[in-house]
């Protein structure tokens, strides 16, 4: 192990979280410093303390004392912004001769976009790799507080802004919202008086809330102004930055433009290409692409919306699946598990009894205990093409697995829209259907006005769209168990459980090994978990 001298040591201790350990973590610097420190690190036989004392502290050239301010022994915090504008000439000092495009990815950001309407954070969600979103839940929060201005809070750029009909039919939607709030709880008050088993109201407020919210977030329109929180590595935020620059959503552009802002005030060099030249010709690539695309399937007559053919379409549909999963999956499992070469794995899985096979697959999922037991990479050998169609909200909650393919088509009023059942129970259907009639008609108006992109914001929660989700078995596994939890809503444990019934019918053993599909019909569905909230708050007030 590197050793120091207790000078040393004082210097390295305000950067590292240990000056004697083989494991450390860096501290008190720039983002844009750990990259480079790692990227150096990667071309050295030095120790990566080592390399921050000799190469970065000490080089006089690196003027690492302006980067962290104060002087390296000081125990001053410098203002990070400050010491992270001085660190980007010396991250590009330091990257000229050992930079490559994953450097960018030893640095991260945390970043909160407020005031972003849904269409926007679902463009923002789809990034896979490297960024972690959290948003405002349509569950526990109620979206109806108006702004400064007195109007509800739904996207308003220049765009659309002077669409009188758009205004009208979100704000329409807006105050169906609120109108339907208080009789729905009554409603279910009654239908589901406060269980006598020591149910806390706050419980069983909060339970009923969430339900109410569940049930009417079909009245929002994808226009709706919503928060998300992202953390993120440098590199997925470029691509993300640069994917947003290209897209036909002017709100879209913008918020590109406001994100790279702020990131370049924490990770400058990781994101400044999403729009020099060489991201502004990624950008025309895609849209060329995109529009490219979009004519060859018209001419095969993709463009129809399918309002002249018959919009009763599947909700789950099992599109494309592996007829030698087991098979696949067997061979993945013996090469793993043993010295196989892959051809003589494929053909043992081939050639072997069906009880052999079983008997592998049996001892390789081993016994689950939750579902949290996930079986290894070997599932990953069997594949699932799945077209839904499903309402936004649903889509909104699934969309949000990573581990898959998935896409989606714009979203329009041609697909039909789901009355959420105790509304109907409750009396208050009409109102809602009159709510989405409407939408509709504005929305016809807007495809006709301003093309079909921006007809999406008027789209109500409620109305179905159309999305495919192409994944393994392995990530089945995880998005089933996950999302048929009673917890869920009820639209989205139903997709998961057709799923499952799907891959049961054509995998019968397979889908077997999916013992916690929770297929419980449940009345209130926060209800469990808000008991065990109180049960956590009681024991931390002992
Ligand atoms: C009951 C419930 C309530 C929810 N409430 C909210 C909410 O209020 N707000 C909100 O924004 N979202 C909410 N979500 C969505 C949730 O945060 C996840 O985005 C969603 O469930 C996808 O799960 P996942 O990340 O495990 O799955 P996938 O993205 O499919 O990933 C599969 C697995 O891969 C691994 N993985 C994937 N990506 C990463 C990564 N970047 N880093 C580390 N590991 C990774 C993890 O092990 C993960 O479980 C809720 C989900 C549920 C089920």
């Amino acid at each position: 192990m590197d050793e120091f001298s207790p000078e040393q040591q004082n210097i390295l201790s305000r950067f590292c979280t240990n000056v004697d350990k083989t494991t450390f973590g860096f501290i008190n610097l720039p983002q844009v410093v750990c990259g480079a420190l790692f990227s150096r690190y990667s071309r050295s036989t030095k120790s990566a303390r080592r390399v921050l004392l000799e190469e970065f502290i000490l080089n006089p050239e690196m003027k690492f004392d302006e980067i962290v301010g104060g002087g390296v022994s000081s125990s001053s915090s410098p203002s990070q912004l400050v010491a992270t504008q001085k660190a980007e000439s010396f991250y590009d000092r330091v990257l000229v001769g050992y930079g490559d495009d994953s450097v960018a990815e030893l640095g991260g950001a945390h970043l909160a976009c407020e005031e972003i309407s849904n269409l926007a954070t679902k463009f923002v969600q789809d990034a896979r790799i490297g960024i972690s979103p959290l948003e405002k839940s349509t569950r526990y929060v109620f979206f109806h507080q108006k702004d400064s201005n007195g109007n509800y809070r739904f996207y308003r750029g220049a765009e659309l802004a002077n669409d009188a009909d758009y205004i009208r039919t979100c704000t329409m939607l807006f105050d169906t919202y609120v109108k339907l709030q208080a009789p729905l709880t009554i409603y279910l008050q009654k239908k589901y008086p406060k269980p006598n088993d020591g149910t806390t109201d706050r419980a069983y407020e909060s339970t009923i809330k969430a339900k109410v919210c569940d049930l009417l977030r079909g009245l929002l329109p994808a226009s709706t102004l919503t928060n998300t929180g992202l953390y993120g590595n440098g590199r997925a935020f470029e691509y993300l930055l640069t994917r947003m620059y290209s897209s036909d959503l002017p709100e879209m552009n913008r918020l590109a433009g406001d994100m790279q802002t702020e990131l370049s005030k924490v990770i400058p060099s990781f994101v400044k290409r999403a729009n020099d030249k060489h991201g502004v010709g990624t950008q025309e690539y895609w849209k060329s692409c995109r529009k490219n695309a979009a004519a060859e399937s018209a001419k095969l007559g993709g463009s129809d919306n399918g309002a002249s053919s018959n919009p009763v379409v599947p909700e789950v549909e099992l599109i494309e699946y592996d007829e030698r999963a087991e098979q696949n999956v067997c061979a993945a499992i013996l090469f793993s598990s043993g010295q196989f070469d892959y051809a003589s794995a494929k053909n043992k899985a081939d050639s072997m009894p069906d009880a052999e096979r079983l008997a592998l697959l049996t001892s390789y999922v081993g016994i689950r205990g939750n579902r949290r037991h996930k079986p290894g990479r070997a599932f990953e050998h069997a594949h699932y093409t799945f077209a839904i169609c499903g309402n936004f909200g649903q889509y909104r909650d699934l969309q949000r697995h990573r581990m898959l393919t998935q896409e989606r088509q714009l979203l329009t009023c041609t697909w039909g829209y789901d009355v959420p059942k105790e509304l109907s129970e409750a009396g208050l259907a009409d109102e809602f259907e009159k709510a989405m009639q409407e939408a509709k008609v504005t929305y016809a108006k807007l495809l006709s006005s301003r093309g079909p992109a921006l007809a999406q914001f008027v789209v109500p929660m409620a109305y179905r769209l159309r999305w495919y989700f192409h994944l393994s078995l392995r990530e089945a596994f995880h998005l089933i168990e996950l999302r048929s939890q009673p917890q869920g809503h009820e639209d989205y444990r139903r997709v998961a459980i057709k799923m499952h019934d799907e891959i049961k019918r054509v995998h019968l053993r397979l889908a077997s090994f999916m013992k916690f599909v929770n297929r419980e019909n449940v009345a209130l569905e926060r209800l469990e978990s808000e008991k065990r909230i109180d049960e956590k708050l009681a024991k931390l007030r002992k």
